[in-house]
């Protein structure tokens, strides 16, 4: 029988879903499946992205983990693409390849004053609180009045865990520098910023409503953001998510505020003109244009310029793609280009036979962990029917990848080294009643997952 031997990169849930679609997948060939990711442990943004404080979320998890421990699919951490294998070599072993790296990078924001000290990106300071190995452990909270650019989930995420009262953090898997961190935060006002109005956000109830619930914190917003024009009347009426959203903030301004110690400040109709630095150079105000319905569910300027001080400001206005060594890469969407996950060379017009993508590298980074499932099914659907097209390998034995990576001295870690660490982790956190503590240096992973740990 004819075996495919495939290679994912990127072992989030976009690659884990692909991997378990495909295995599922009534098929006339064998499959083998071989998963790599630069990080040491697998699930990509779920465990380094998603929210602590947000268990349900996180504990997709143990559906992905299933996937894994099912056994037919090895797993190669602490392997880079583009560093340690390269397209080539993969040309070499396998008769594929799926690419599924996602996305890590903010989005830039191509305002004066962006760079000056104090101004941070939302992906940057989440990385950190989720203890991503490659981010530093320090983080400078100390500022008591903050801006954050944005309204979508990720700078309801980011206004969260600057508000909320790091000891309700406690029982997450927050790393304990984040913890302490959190804990000595001066922080009184968070305020966020949307160009648009209270009807355009995009925002999810669920993620909306919880703000409004964190201890000691008082929502403010503002009664001028509510005078709605026809066009968000008519979103509030047809869609049952902005209904919500509008009737949880109208709750809010019907709130007494003024016992909490500290606010969450949600600020509609602002479009971000500059960051204005104080006399040490250092960020010390935000100045934004406000903006008005311009009848078509768009919004144009006032002319009408405010300013808040805050001397830290988090720009939460996105996620973008990196580029990967000899694969095609569009600058603009920072995405893989593909047509329905088969790749295209450059220009756009030929499709690359043997790569594919999946998940936010090939979508963009929009959408919930479930939607990389359905990207997943299409894009095995066309790696299915393209047999014809997939590459000859000259050694497609399962031990050359083994040797290969051992040629290089790649320290890389496998399921049972995951199985290690997730132990680990667990014991550490079992003593405080928390469900784990999370092992954020690199090496350490490494070194615990490799049983090189004296454990
Ligand atoms: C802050 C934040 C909060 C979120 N909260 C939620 C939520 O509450 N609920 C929800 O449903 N969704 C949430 N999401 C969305 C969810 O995380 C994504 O939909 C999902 O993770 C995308 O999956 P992916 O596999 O495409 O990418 P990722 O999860 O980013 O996985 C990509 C993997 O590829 C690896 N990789 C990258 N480059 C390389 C390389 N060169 N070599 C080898 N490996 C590489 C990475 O290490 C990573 O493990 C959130 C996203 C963010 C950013």
């Amino acid at each position: 029988m004819t075996k495919l031997r495939l290679a994912i990169v990127g072992a989030g849930p976009a690659g884990i879903y692909a991997a378990d679609i495909l295995l599922k997948n009534e098929r006339a060939f064998d499959v083998s499946i071989d998963l790599f990711d630069h990080l040491p442990a697998p699930y990509g943004l779920v465990r380094y992205g998603v929210a602590p404080d947000h268990p349900r979320i996180k504990g997709i998890i143990t559906a992905l983990r299933e996937v894994l421990d099912r056994g037919d699919i090895r797993i190669f951490g602490n392997v880079r693409f583009g560093v340690d294998l390269t397209l080539d070599d993969l040309k070499q072993h396998y008769n594929a390849v799926i690419f599924s790296t996602g996305a890590v990078r903010d989005a830039s924001l191509d305002i004066p004053g962006i760079d000056l000290p104090g101004s941070y990106g939302g992906a940057d300071f989440v990385s950190w609180y989720d203890g991503h190995p490659d981010y530093p452990r320090e983080w400078p909270l100390d500022a008591q009045s903050v801006a954050v650019l944005g309204n979508g989930n990720v700078a309801l995420d980011v206004a969260r865990m600057l508000a909320k009262p790091a000891d309700d953090l406690l029982p997450t898997e927050i790393p304990d520098n984040v913890y302490q961190a959190l804990k000595a935060s001066p922080v009184t006002d968070v305020h966020v910023f949307g160009r648009r109005g209270p009807a355009q956000v995009k925002f999810s109830p669920l993620e909306l409503r919880e703000v409004g619930e964190l201890r000691d914190v008082d929502m403010i917003v503002y009664d001028e953001d509510f005078d709605y024009d026809e066009a968000s009347k008519a979103a509030i009426a047809s869609n049952k998510q902005v209904m919500v959203i509008d009737k949880v903030l109208n709750q809010w301004r019907e709130r007494e505020v003024g016992q909490a110690s500290r606010r969450l400040h949600l600020h509609f109709y602002a479009s971000p003109v500059e960051l204005v630095a104080g006399p040490d150079g250092r960020l010390a105000s935000f100045r934004y244009e406000r903006t008005e319905p311009d009848g078509a569910g768009g919004v144009r300027g006032t002319g009408e310029f405010r300013s808040v001080e805050v001397q830290a400001l988090y720009r939460a206005v996105g996620y973008f793609g990196s580029p990967l060594d000899g694969v095609p890469f569009d600058e603009k969407r920072g995405v893989i280009p593909n047509h329905e996950g088969q790749v295209y060379a450059e220009g756009d017009t030929e499709i690359l036979p043997g790569v594919y993508a999946t998940g936010w590298i090939k979508r963009g980074p929009v959408g919930l962990i479930g939607h990389t499932k359905s990207d997943a099914m299409e894009t095995i659907s066309h790696l299915v029917n393209d047999q014809a097209s997939w590459w000859s390998p000259a050694d497609p034995s399962e031990q050359s990848i083994v040797e290969l990576l051992q040629s290089r001295g790649v320290e890389y870690t496998d399921l049972d080294g995951w199985h290690a660490l997730d132990e680990h982790e667990i014991a550490l956190g079992e003593p405080q009643g928390r469900a784990r503590i999370k092992v954020v240096p690199r090496d350490e992973m490494v070194q615990i997952a490799r049983g090189q740990n004296g454990s």
